[in-house]
Order: C-alpha cells, then sequence, then structure tokens
C-alpha cells in the first residue's frame, strides 16, 4: 500500500444521499478529506425548463439536512414547491367528505409541510455544495476494492484512491455492497409505479393528494408552475394496461382512478415506470465500509421517504464521522460504524414496517383490519392529537434525528 495520505472518507455514489454525506463531511469543523465517485453528473436544469419528470418530497428535517450541508440556498428558487396541505383518502370515501383525512401545516404552526423539487435539483444542487466545500468529485464509477486492516483501496480507471472509511451510496444495485461481500434482502411488491407530469383543471392549491385504491396508491404532487407530478403505484397487471396506454386512455384511466379530485387531467410529456421491490441490508457496515440511502435500504414510495431516509443516514453517518476526527479517532473504527448501524438500522425497520402496513392495509386490504384503517383515516382526521403525531412523522420530527436534522 502507498505512503500518502489516505482519504479520511471515499463516497462510491453521488446520488442525492452519497452527494449530501460528501458536503456535510466536507462542511464539518475538521473539514474532513472527502472522495466522491460519480460516473454519471448531470447538468442543473435549465431556467425556465419544465419540471423532470423525477420528482421527489423531502420532509422539513431534510430542509435542515439541506441547509446544514450548503444546498440549500442552490435549491430553494424558482423550481420548488412547498405544500402546506396533504388530503388522504380511501376509495371507499371521497376527497371531500369526512372520511378524507386532512393534514394542514398551520395545525402545527408550521409555514409547510415539506417541499416537492426535481432530483437533479437536489443532486446537482448537494454536489456543487460538496466541491465548493473543497471536497474531490471523480467522474468515474467504482472498479475494485481492497479492504486493508488500517485503509481500503480503491481503484477506477483513472486512479488507486485509499481512504481510512468507504461508502456505499450507490443506490439499489450498490456494486460497493457487493463488493463489500454485503447481502440484500429483497422482496417483490409486484407493483409498478407510474411517474409523470399532468396538467389539472383545478389548481393544486400546494396540496399533496393521495388515494388509496384496492389495486394501488396514486398521489398527486403539487410542481412549482402548476402542473403535478403523479406517482401511480399500480398492481403489475393494471400498470402493464396503463404503461402501454396512449396519452389519451391514460388520461382518462387516470380521471377515474383521481376521482376528478383535482377536475380532468391532461398528461404533459413523458411517463417512466419502475417495478417496485423491498430492499433491507441485514448489515449496513463491513470492516471500513457503510451503506447509506438506497445501498442500504429501498422502501415503497407511497409515503415518499425514501430520500428522505437516506439524508438522514447521510446526516447521522457525518455526525459520527466528524466527531470522531474532532476527537482524533480513526473514522473508520468498527465502534463508530457499530453507532452507526444501530442507530440508523432501526430508525429504518420502524418506517419501512409503518410503510408497508399502509400499503398492505390501505391500498390492497379486505379483510376487517384493513376496513378498520381504510374507515379509520376519517377517525384520525376527527381527533387532533392523532392528526398532529402523523403531521410530525410527516415533517420528518420523529425518531432519533442527527444533529443536522433537529431544531
Ligand atoms: C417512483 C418513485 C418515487 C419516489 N418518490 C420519492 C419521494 O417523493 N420522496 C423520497 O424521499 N423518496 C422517493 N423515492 C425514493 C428515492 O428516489 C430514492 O430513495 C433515492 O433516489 C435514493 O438516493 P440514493 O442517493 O441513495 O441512490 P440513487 O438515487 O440511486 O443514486 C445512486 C448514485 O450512485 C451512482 N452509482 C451507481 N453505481 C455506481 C458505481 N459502481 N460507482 C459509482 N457510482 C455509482 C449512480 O450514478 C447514482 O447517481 C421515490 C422512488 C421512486 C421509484
Amino acid at each position: 500500500m502507498s505512503e500518502a495520505a489516505p482519504f479520511d472518507v471515499a463516497i462510491v455514489g453521488g446520488g442525492p444521499v452519497g452527494a449530501c454525506l460528501g458536503a456535510l463531511l466536507a462542511r464539518s469543523a475538521r473539514r474532513a478529506r472527502v472522495v466522491l465517485l460519480e460516473p454519471q453528473v448531470p447538468p442543473p436544469p435549465a431556467a425556465g425548463a419544465p419540471p423532470d419528470t423525477r420528482v421527489v418530497a423531502i420532509s422539513r428535517a431534510s430542509e435542515r439536512v439541506l441547509r446544514v450541508a450548503g444546498a440549500w440556498p442552490q435549491i430553494a428558487g424558482p423550481r420548488v414547491c412547498a405544500y402546506e396541505h396533504m388530503r388522504v383518502w380511501h376509495e371507499s370515501a371521497s376527497a371531500q367528505g369526512p372520511g378524507a383525512l386532512v393534514f394542514d401545516a398551520a395545525d402545527v404552526g408550521e409555514p409547510n409541510l415539506g417541499y416537492i423539487l426535481e432530483n437533479r435539483l437536489l443532486q446537482t444542487s448537494l454536489l456543487g455544495a460538496f466541491t465548493a466545500a473543497g471536497g474531490e468529485l471523480q467522474p468515474t464509477p467504482l472498479g475494485a476494492l481492497r479492504i486493508g486492516e488500517d485503509r481500503v483501496v480503491i481503484e477506477t480507471a483513472r486512479a488507486v484512491l485509499e481512504a481510512r472509511l468507504v461508502v456505499g451510496a450507490d443506490g439499489a444495485q450498490s456494486a460497493l455492497r457487493q463488493a463489500a461481500g454485503l447481502s440484500a434482502e429483497v422482496s417483490d411488491y409486484r407493483e409498478t409505479a407510474i411517474v409523470g407530469t399532468v396538467a389539472t383543471e383545478r389548481p393544486h392549491e400546494h396540496t399533496a393528494w393521495q388515494r388509496f385504491m384496492r389495486d394501488g396508491t396514486l398521489a398527486f404532487l403539487p410542481l412549482f408552475d402548476g402542473t403535478s407530478s403523479i406517482v401511480w403505484s399500480a398492481d403489475e397487471a393494471v400498470a402493464a394496461r396503463l404503461v402501454a396506454a396512449d396519452a389519451a386512455d391514460f388520461a382518462r384511466e387516470l380521471d377515474r382512478a383521481s376521482d376528478l379530485a383535482l377536475g380532468a387531467t391532461r398528461l404533459v410529456g413523458e411517463r417512466a415506470s419502475f417495478g417496485l421491490r423491498r430492499l433491507a441490508a441485514p448489515r449496513y457496515i463491513a470492516r471500513r465500509v457503510a451503506l447509506v440511502g438506497d445501498a442500504a435500504h429501498v422502501v415503497h414510495p407511497l409515503a415518499g421517504q425514501g430520500v428522505n431516509l437516506g439524508l438522514l443516514d447521510a446526516a447521522a453517518l457525518a455526525q459520527l464521522v466528524a466527531a470522531g476526527l474532532a476527537a482524533g479517532e480513526d473514522p473508520g473504527s468498527l465502534a463508530l460504524l457499530r453507532a452507526y448501524e444501530r442507530w440508523r438500522k432501526s430508525e429504518v425497520a420502524i418506517m419501512a414496517a409503518a410503510i408497508d402496513s399502509f400499503d398492505r392495509l390501505l391500498s390492497h386490504g379486505t379483510g376487517p383490519l384493513a376496513r378498520l384503517a381504510q374507515h379509520g383515516l376519517g377517525w384520525v382526521n376527527r381527533s387532533q392529537e392523532l392528526r398532529r403525531f402523523f403531521i410530525r412523522r410527516a415533517l420528518g420530527m420523529s425518531g432519533e434525528l442527527p444533529q443536522a436534522a433537529a431544531r
């Protein structure tokens, strides 16, 4: 192994989670030395361009992490839509009726519940914050990995790099996870998520709308230009029909499924579809290795939590590594990595279980428990206490938060 001082941390994957971890570390008090490998750096969205097809809902807790990471000034601008209300209902009720569950930011004294923004804006703002803080971005994929006693050696097509800790932030198919010998438990939801941008007859009212149906879940997320992004998670057979439908037929199906909550819809631009799988890595760590974001866990998109969970992984790991470096400790020590795994694995497990029960009971359930849950939306709405409980969850203000995410 070479004698040059290794990086404190090497991050494989510069999606939103890896880029956020890099920015947090590079901006930490000790200014960690960080290298990040990302082979596909997209350009930022162009001013005035229509919204990208891929958008994401981020919580207020994530907003705080993004501020600490130095990315918020680039994000907060004309391409972000704050949402102030959520309206959730089951197909057995109506969007405007007493069976719908309504969350208002004002109920908890907040200006909004979170934001809808393009994945690309999130990623490029974070990569910009990372390099502005002195982080080294290498536009190349992981080649080979060797894990030694006191450092890891990473080979790419361009260089041989050494680091005290390597972090896998390279998504669900993580090459780093495989190279480090970590496994992943994967199960198929037998559902496909179809996403696209739609113009709606009525304004979105800065509201996230979500309808649970027996064969899936349909969400309308408000966008900055007045259109809405749909995320329609449908059982495979239904999804196959929807993907094959032409734009006019698709809009007709959408109007039926939305119960015209926002009036008639018109598809603007392309649809994209994603097969949905749940993924859980039984171990988030190995010697000098940690996994964050989708490399460690993939959840159903119905609650819009994937990136939010990953940003909290990044904030938790950055906090532990920064504290370790400040105390003169090894950032890849097993004690530090164990603390990270204990913290984040339990938080993710709680959220993943809650999301799966929503999917099972509200979208697909037919038994007495499912009927109870479906009617329960209206009951929750009538209890201030319960509503506040769910709003705090939506804001990302539950569980053991890293310092960057806490108020
Ligand atoms: C339909 C849909 C809707 C969603 N909506 C939401 C939402 O509203 N809110 C939310 O919080 N989440 C949402 N999610 C989940 C969210 O998209 C993911 O959780 C998030 O993208 C994970 O980020 P990540 O950085 O961990 O991984 P990714 O975004 O997958 O990024 C991984 C990065 O690693 C890079 N990479 C891959 N292989 C290598 C390699 N060998 N070497 C180096 N780099 C590599 C890739 O180029 C990529 O940039 C949704 C998901 C879907 C499918």
